[in-house]
């Protein structure tokens, strides 16, 4: 049975069917590992009373090959109708026009919170010197900005009847170069920016972290990053009045650059992170860089209006090391993770969790990792599971 939504909750059956996207590249060896630990998870956790019952669905090259499609809308409808999937790394299938697969999955489904928790492991290499104070969450908005894939090349006709517009009927003379500029539109809303900023805010409530930290470069471009600082500020006062009031909710806001720098000196000052598309991209990868880098990063596309959330490894396909048994899986596993919590399976969770910190600790990790470990013992993706779930046992 699948997941629902009824009157604003989550409906989870113990026996819950699950669909997931095995994925290109490693995606095979990270996704056989990471159900693997889920089950003996789950299975420990309520003595065999829950279940989850994997239900593949096609995407990326596997789908290819057998259907002669990349993204069957099978696999759109399933994951439409489950609520609730989880996915490998998929390629990105160059030329024929072909768009890519996580952004259609995204626009499809209107997953609008692009969601990554960054927080560190005891044991894990880190560049920065207090790597124990970054415990933060990343909400990105998916759907908008420049990354709404409205463009066109120099030189075509569209981008000149795009200038003449600008130039003719909006008298937009701050063009440098006109004959050879390419353009980009960058549409922020208000809807857009509320939906998120609200997700971020009900998220830091219900896990008691008081900060939230509204991300923009309003400075420079104050109509589309200034109207998200300012629609943002304005959803928490009409909406959070109560929570900000008495202390449970506090909003603030930092300009993009200076976010950055200060992540680096003084990280514990931030805990829920609201921001546009783009920002939300390069903080996402240097928080992952400053706790461990890709290997270990997880993370999930959400629409919280209607419950559906995929969750996903944030890393690639890994073409360099696919079938050498020496991928990380952890980008997996904690995303899964994420999963469990996002369906109130925190007992699960939690077991994998602290043994993924026993383990890190103790120098036990594949070798990206643990080839940075002071007392490193590197095993292979297989071998990393296997002690996860004896880990788990103890
Ligand atoms: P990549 O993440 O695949 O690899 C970058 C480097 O990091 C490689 O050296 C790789 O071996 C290493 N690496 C990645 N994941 C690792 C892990 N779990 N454990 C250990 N090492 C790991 O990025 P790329 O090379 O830029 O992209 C390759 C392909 O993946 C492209 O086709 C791209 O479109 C696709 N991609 C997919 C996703 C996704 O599905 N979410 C994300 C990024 C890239």
């Amino acid at each position: 049975m699948y997941i629902t939504k009824q009157n604003g909750q989550l409906i989870v059956p113990d026996n819950v069917d699950i669909p997931f996207i095995e994925g290109d590249g490693v995606g095979a060896e990270i996704t056989a590992v990471c159900q693997r630990v889920v089950n003996a998870a789950v299975n420990l956790a309520y003595h065999h009373e829950r279940s989850i019952i994997w239900q593949e669905v096609l995407a990326g090259g596997k789908a290819h090959a057998q259907t002669g499609e990349w993204l069957p809308s099978s696999t759109l409808q399933t994951f439409q109708d489950a609520l609730i999937g989880i996915k490998g790394p998929l390629m990105t299938p160059v030329g024929g026009g072909i768009r890519s697969l996580n952004v259609t999955l995204r626009q499809t489904l209107d997953l609008y919170v692009c969601q990554r928790p960054v927080r560190w492991f005891r044991g894990v290499e880190s560049p920065i010197k207090h790597p124990e104070d970054v415990d933060m969450c990343i909400f990105r908005e998916n759907a908008e900005d420049i990354y709404a894939g409205i463009e066109w090349k120099a030189g075509t006709p569209e981008a000149q009847k795009f200038y003449q517009f600008l130039h003719e009927q909006m008298g937009v003379d701050k063009v440098r170069f006109p004959e050879t500029s390419s353009f980009g539109v960058k549409p922020v809303s208000r809807q857009g920016t509320e939906r998120l900023v609200r997700s971020a805010i009900e998220y830091a409530l219900k896990n008691n972290k008081r900060k939230v930290t509204l991300v923009h470069k309003g400075n420079i471009m104050k109509y589309t990053e200034g109207g998200f600082r300012e629609w943002g500020y304005e959803l928490a006062r009409n909406e959070f009045a109560d929570a900000l009031a008495n202390g449970q909710l506090e909003i603030n806001d930092c300009i993009c650059d200076a976010f950055l720098q200060n992540t680096l000196l003084k990280p514990r000052e931030y805990q829920v992170i609201a921001t546009l598309n783009l920002n939300g991209d390069y903080i996402s990868d240097q928080l992952a860089a400053m706790v461990g880098g890709i290997g270990i990063a997880p993370g999930a596309n959400i629409n919280y209006n209607t419950g559906c959330a995929i969750f996903e490894a944030t890393h690639g396909i890994a073409p360099d090391i696919a079938g050498k048994d020496i991928v990380n899986p952890s980008s997996l596993i904690l995303s899964a993770v994420m999963m469990l919590e996002y369906i109130g399976w925190n007992e699960a969770s939690l077991l994998i969790t602290n043994a993924m910190e026993q383990l890190f600790q103790q120098g036990i990790a594949t070798i990206d990792l643990a080839r940075f470990m002071e007392n490193g013992h590197p095993v292979g993706t297989q071998a990393f599971g296997n002690a996860l779930v004896e880990e788990m046992k103890k």
